[in-house]
C-alpha cells in the first residue's frame, strides 16, 4: 500500500519514495527544555508518532531523529530566575518531557540529539558557510547572509526581496541586511559559551537543527517535520543552512507540518491564562483520551482543545474497551497482531487520522457483534488497528480502573463488592444500596450484570 504525503514545500500530495529504502530518515524539530511543555507542544510528537509506526511498516530501518534544544535564552531566564544552574533546568526539564511523552504513548526517537553534545560540527557548518560565501563575523557574531541564497523563502512562499528589505523593526547594527539571521553569538561570562574563532560564544537556534541533521543523519533527509509555526523563520533557515553547506543539495526532500492547536476557538497563550501542561492534564484525565483527542482532526489542520473534546475522547475509549472485556476470554493468535487494512490505508493517505480513528469504531462495532466463529479474528483486528494509533494499549480492567481523576484502593472496592453481594444475598437492600452510594462517592461505578458486577473508576 503506498504512503502519500503531502510536501509542505511544493504544496501538493506526493507518492513517498525515499532515497534508499534501506535507510530512511526522518527528524522532527523538539523541545527547548526551560519549563512542562503544554498539550500543542505534543500534537506533533503524537502526530509524528503515528507516521514512524506507519513508515517502520514499510521501511524497518526507519532512522527518526527528534533534537532537544538546551541551549536558549530561555533556558538562560529561567536559570536565573530559579537561581540554579543552567544544567539544572535543562536536565529536569528534558526528563519531564520524556515522561510527558512517554505517558502519552509516544515512542522514544531513535536518537535525541542535544545542541550543546554538537558544538563542534555546528562551528564546522558555520565555518563551511563563511568560506563558501553564505555567511559572514560581525562584532564577535556571525549571520547568514540571506541575499546569497537565491531560494530563500520558498518553502513559506515569502518573497526573498521583501524579507530582506521589508523588516521595519530596529536592525542590529552589525547586519548587513535586515533578514540575516544569527548563526553565532558572543557570550559573556555568566551565560554557557565555548570558544570558537570567533570568541566565546554559542550557536544561535536554527543552526543547531542543520548540524544534527547532518550529523546523525547525512547531507539528505527523507522527512523534516515539526509544526507550522516553524515554517517561518525556523525551517526556512534550516534549509538555507544545510543547502548552502552542501554545495547546494536537497536538504529536506519531504517538509511535513502540523497545525497549531488552539483551546475553545482561542490560541493558546500565557496572558490569555489557557495554557494547559501535559503533565498536569495527566493528573485529571487518561493519557490515552489526550492522545486520542490529538488523533481527533487532521495534521495539517488548526485541531480546538476543550473539555468537551476530552470527555467525548474518554467514552469512546469506554466504548472500546467495554467490546474488549466482553472479549476478554478470547484468546489472541500466536502471530503478531494484524493490522487492518482500512486503518493502514487511512494513515497512507496523507496521515488521515480521522478517517483511522472511524474505521476503528467500526472494528470495534464488527467485534461486539461478531459471532463465535469470528470473535478472535474481530478482536485481534481491534488491538492491531489500535496499535498503529498507540491506541488500546492498556489491559481494559486497567482502563476501567484507573486512570480517573482519582486512583481507588481496589481491594477495598472488592471488599465493599463483597458485602454488598451479603447483603443482597440476606435480602437486606437497605444496606446494599448505602454501600453503592458509599462506592459512588469514591468515584467507583457499578453495573450489574449477566456475568455478575462489574466497576470502574468514573473518569470524567
Ligand atoms: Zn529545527
Amino acid at each position: 500500500m503506498p504512503i502519500t504525503l503531502y510536501n509542505s514545500l511544493t504544496r501538493r500530495p506526493e507518492p513517498f519514495a525515499p532515497r534508499d529504502p534501506q535507510r530512511v530518515t526522518m527528524y522532527v524539530c523538539g523541545p527547548t527544555v526551560y519549563n512542562y511543555v503544554h498539550i500543542g507542544n505534543a500534537r506533533g510528537p503524537v502526530l509524528f508518532d503515528v507516521l514512524a509506526n506507519l513508515l517502520r511498516r514499510h521501511y524497518p530501518q526507519l532512522v527518526y531523529a527528534r533534537n532537544i534544544t538546551d541551549v536558549d535564552d530561555k533556558i538562560n531566564t529561567a536559570a536565573k530566575e530559579a537561581g540554579c544552574p543552567i544544567s539544572v533546568i535543562t536536565e529536569r526539564y528534558t526528563e519531564a518531557y520524556r515522561q510527558d511523552m512517554a505517558a502519552l504513548g509516544i515512542a522514544p526517537p531513535d536518537i535525541e540529539p542535544k545542541a550543546t553534545a554538537h558544538i563542534e560540527p555546528i562551528i564546522a557548518m558555520i565555518e563551511s558557510l563563511i568560506a563558501s560565501g553564505h555567511a559572514y563575523a560581525a562584532s564577535g557574531h556571525v549571520l547568514f547572509e540571506v541575499g546569497s541564497y537565491a531560494a530563500y523563502g520558498a518553502l513559506s512562499g515569502r518573497d526573498p526581496e521583501e524579507l530582506i528589505a521589508g523588516a521595519r523593526v530596529e536592525v542590529a547594527p552589525y547586519k548587513k541586511n535586515p533578514g540575516d539571521f544569527v548563526l553565532w553569538k558572543p557570550s559573556t561570562p555568566d551565560l554557557p559559551g565555548w570558544d570558537s574563532p570567533w570568541g566565546i560564544g554559542r550557536p544561535g537556534w536554527h543552526i543547531e537543527c542543520s548540524a544534527m541533521c547532518e550529523a546523525h543523519l547525512g547531507e539528505t533527509i527523507d522527512i523534516h517535520a515539526g509544526g507550522v509555526d516553524l515554517q517561518f523563520p525556523h525551517h526556512e533557515n534550516e534549509i538555507a543552512q544545510s543547502t548552502c553547506a552542501h554545495g547546494g543539495k536537497v536538504f529536506a526532500r519531504w517538509w511535513l507540518h502540523n497545525g497549531m492547536l488552539t483551546f475553545d476557538g482561542r490560541k493558546m497563550s500565557k496572558s490569555l491564562g489557557n495554557v494547559l501542561k501535559v503533565h498536569e492534564l495527566l493528573k485529571q484525565h487518561p493519557a490515552e483520551a489526550l492522545r486520542l483527542v490529538l488523533l481527533r482532526g487532521h495534521y495539517r489542520q488548526p485541531l480546538d482543545w476543550s473539555d468537551d473534546a476530552v470527555t467525548q475522547a474518554v467514552s469512546t475509549l469506554d466504548g472500546w474497551y467495554r467490546v474488549l472485556r466482553d472479549l476478554a476470554e478470547v484468546a489472541l493468535p500466536e502471530a503478531p497482531l494484524p493490522v487492518p487494512a482500512a486503518v493502514e490505508a487511512a494513515l497512507c493517505d496523507d496521515l488521515n487520522t480521522p478517517q483511522a480513528l472511524a474505521e476503528l469504531s467500526q472494528l470495534a462495532d464488527a467485534a461486539r457483534q461478531a459471532d463465535a466463529a469470528g470473535r478472535q479474528a474481530a478482536k485481534a483486528a481491534l488491538l492491531g488497528g489500535g496499535a498503529l494509533l498507540g491506541l488500546l494499549q492498556q489491559d481494559a480492567e486497567a482502563w476501567f480502573k484507573h486512570g480517573g481523576a482519582t486512583e481507588v484502593d481496589a481491594s477495598q472496592v472488592e471488599s465493599l463488592l463483597e458485602q454488598r453481594r451479603n447483603a443482597r444475598a440476606a435480602r437486606d437492600f437497605k444496606r446494599a444500596d448505602a454501600i453503592r452510594e458509599e462506592l459512588s462517592a469514591m468515584g467507583v461505578v457499578i453495573e450489574d450484570g449477566a456475568q455478575g458486577t462489574r466497576w470502574s473508576v468514573a473518569k470524567a
